[in-house]
């Protein structure tokens, strides 16, 4: 891999340990799975790396910040879909993420959404935004619904909205 590295990217230390097994003196920092990538950060030198599905290189702070944020926000994504899945115990609740918004499918006929903003799951925790979450009640009603609905979930809790919140339909 380290032909394809740049004289200019992090220090000879980290070039190198592209081409060893214990990637010496890189740590990994976490995987982004909508990226396919994971980072590294260099011991010695500082640099960060994004290694992808190809290839490894250098990227700035501030871009290694972006990546650990979207590490985080891909965990309380997964969280959340898990916790839904649970509620809704049955059909698939399917993930997307647009337009600031985390968007949850649940699927079905017919299927209803729920969204969250990106501003509310950033600021909360997983857990605090379980709490949010539609309640046994009202996943209930989204079963027996004939039509479907769409779902805002947020500090002031379970909203109804129209097929065109958030710029409409995403999935
Ligand atoms: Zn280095």
């Amino acid at each position: 891999m380290s032909s394809t590295l740049c004289e200019h990217q992090g220090c000879r230390a980290c070039r190198a340990a592209w081409d060893t097994p214990s990637r010496e003196p890189l740590t990994f920092q976490g995987t982004n799975h909508e990226r396919h990538a994971h980072l590294h950060q260099c011991g010695r030198c500082g640099a960060y790396w994004e290694e992808g599905e190809r290839a490894a290189s250098e990227i700035s702070a501030e871009q290694a910040s972006d990546f650990l944020q979207g590490v985080e926000m891909e965990e309380k994504a997964r969280k959340i879909l898990e916790d839904l899945t649970e509620c809704f115990c049955g059909p698939e609740v399917v993930y997307e993420f647009s337009n600031d918004l985390h968007r949850f499918r649940v699927e079905g006929r017919p299927a209803h959404w729920i969204y969250l903003a990106q501003d509310f799951v950033d600021s909360h925790t997983a857990l605090e935004i379980s709490r949010f979450l539609p309640t046994d009640e009202l996943v209930e009603d989204l079963k027996q619904s004939e039509q479907s609905r769409w779902l805002s979930v947020g500090t002031y809790g379970v909203h109804d909205v129209d097929d065109a919140f958030g710029g409409g339909h995403a999935l």
